[in-house]
């Protein structure tokens, strides 16, 4: 363990210590194929920062390509080595909602993944970049007819039911087309992880799935139905979660639910959802995915052996731990200011550091609380570290980019700054909040970039404006 050497400064943290180097990467956070060049610049896939930042302007989304590669297959090899380790077998689907593109759909094909979508722009999106229907699995809570009827003529894999509503009118399309559909039925485990902790209730309060208890029901009634074929269970009990012990006591509950439905008919499949933590700070430990893939498969295989019944075909969902970490944001630094906060002993300094992006690319410190790290891209400084509060430039005091961080003191107009493990959630949720042009994503691999998302432009804004540029006579 390094020890800090300097003081914590006033304002930060507890988790934040002050770094002896504030040009160095927390092990974990930043994207396999990081470096400092000589020059002192970050390089990311073997591109320098001021390069990638020249040709496609800052805000702007970096993958690191086969650190994506890399992640889609060792997840897929983690838990493949976990079933066979009894006799098993499994299916794992990427959560497109973590951010899809069809290269990105491409790559998780090649890693032998399947893909989840849970919208029309995600389900045209992975056919579009050529996913087999059957690979692809549908989520929601409020599938429309419309999507619904897309997905069934597509013959999408499976269609995860979260209603009654919802499977009566799935039945009602496969019927008329003539489809047989595979379903899950989603259920509430009445887990519910977040990180490092786990609430377990037998109701739990939010929209999605059915309860245990209304479960049977609803399975029961697909097995009524001519056109629908029920698979089995699905549950995703959260995301960002670190230990085991909230899949362990889901799978324990949806084991048991499974074992009942068997009385009626056959149950092959056990979907226990994504939802594996990665590192936002150095203070985040997540367990490694062969772990992980081991401790839940061991648990549903256990439970499973307990009740002397079969161990049903085992799928898993991951998405922010194939492509969060692989991902980079470069953003440039327009202003700085001190700001003097009152605390408990007098005053102390905050440096807030202003960027050219903001919660329109990245909303998730906003909207979750978020923390992250950052780094100056453009060069390494010697300077003593300062705290600062990275925030960018929308017409919000809670628009924060990083929330705590020690960057050198010298940071100023002009650098670049990088934020580690923007590579999920961020470009996915990207909004035009002040009119602000979506950035671009931009694959790294070899020293070569490619765009695989178009950033958008100011006429990209413009021309949805139905007020402009109309012609004599409309109005
Ligand atoms: C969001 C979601 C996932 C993926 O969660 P990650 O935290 O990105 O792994 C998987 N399954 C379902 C049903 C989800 O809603």
């Amino acid at each position: 363990m390094v020890t800090a050497s300097r003081p914590a400064h006033p304002l930060a943290p507890g988790w934040l210590t002050v770094p002896d180097d504030a040009n160095d990467f927390a092990p974990g956070v930043w994207p396999a194929s990081i470096t400092r060049a000589d020059s002192g610049q970050i390089e990311i896939g073997g591109m320098r920062a001021s390069e990638l930042a020249e040709q496609f302007g800052t805000p702007v989304m970096l993958l690191d390509e086969d650190d994506v590669k890399g992640r889609a297959a060792r997840t897929q090899r983690a838990f493949a080595s976990a079933v066979a380790r009894h006799d098993g077998s499994c299916r794992v689907y990427y959560a497109g909602k973590a951010f899809l593109s069809s290269h990105v759909a491409r790559w998780m094909l090649d890693a032998g993944l399947n893909i989840d979508v849970c919208s029309r722009g995600e389900l045209e999106t992975a056919l579009a970049a050529g996913v087999a229907a059957d690979r692809i699995g549908f989520h929601g809570n409020n599938k429309s007819v419309a999507e619904l009827e897309r997905a069934i003529g597509v013959g999408v894999g499976t269609i995860i039911v979260d209603s009654a509503i919802e499977l009566e009118r799935i039945g009602a399309i496969a019927e008329r087309i003539g489809a047989s559909q595979n379903v899950l039925v989603r259920v509430r485990s009445g887990v519910h992880a977040d990180t490092h902790e786990f609430l377990a209730t037998s109701h739990e309060d939010q929209k999605f799935g059915f309860s245990l208890a209304e479960a049977e029901a609803v399975v029961a009634r697909i097995r009524e139905l001519r056109s629908v074929r029920f698979l089995g269970l699905h549950c995703h009990i959260g995301s960002q979660i670190f230990g085991i012990n909230g899949f362990r006591e889901s799978a324990s509950r949806v084991v048991e639910l499974h074992e009942r439905l068997l009385e009626g008919g056959p149950v092959p499949l056990m979907n226990l959802g994504g939802g594996f933590g990665i590192a936002y700070t150095r203070a985040d430990t997540p367990a490694e995915i062969e772990d992980l893939a081991d401790g839940i498969v061991d648990a549903v295989a256990d439970e499973c052996a307990a009740r002397g019944i079969e161990l049903p075909t085992l799928a898993f969902e991951p998405g922010r731990s194939i492509i969060g970490p692989a991902g980079i944001t470069l953003y440039e630094i327009g202003t700085t200011k001190a700001v003097t906060v009152d605390t408990d002993g007098g005053s102390a300094e905050r440096l807030y550091v202003s960027v050219d992006g903001g919660m329109s690319d990245n909303v998730r410190p906003a909207l979750y609380g978020a923390q992250y790290s950052a780094r100056l891209a453009s060069r390494t400084s010697d300077a003593d570290p300062a705290l600062v509060r990275i925030v960018g430039m929308h017409c919000e005091s809670g628009d924060v980019v990083v929330d705590h961080e020690y960057l050198p003191g010298d940071v100023t107009p002009g650098d670049l700054v990088a934020v580690a493990s923007t590579g999920a959630y961020s470009a996915a949720m990207a909004s035009n909040y002040n009119h602000v042009p979506r950035p671009a994503v931009v694959a790294v691999r070899d020293g070569r970039a490619r765009v695989i998302l178009r950033g958008e432009t100011v006429d990209d804004l413009l021309a949805r404006d139905a007020g402009l540029g109309y012609t004599e006579g409309e109005e």
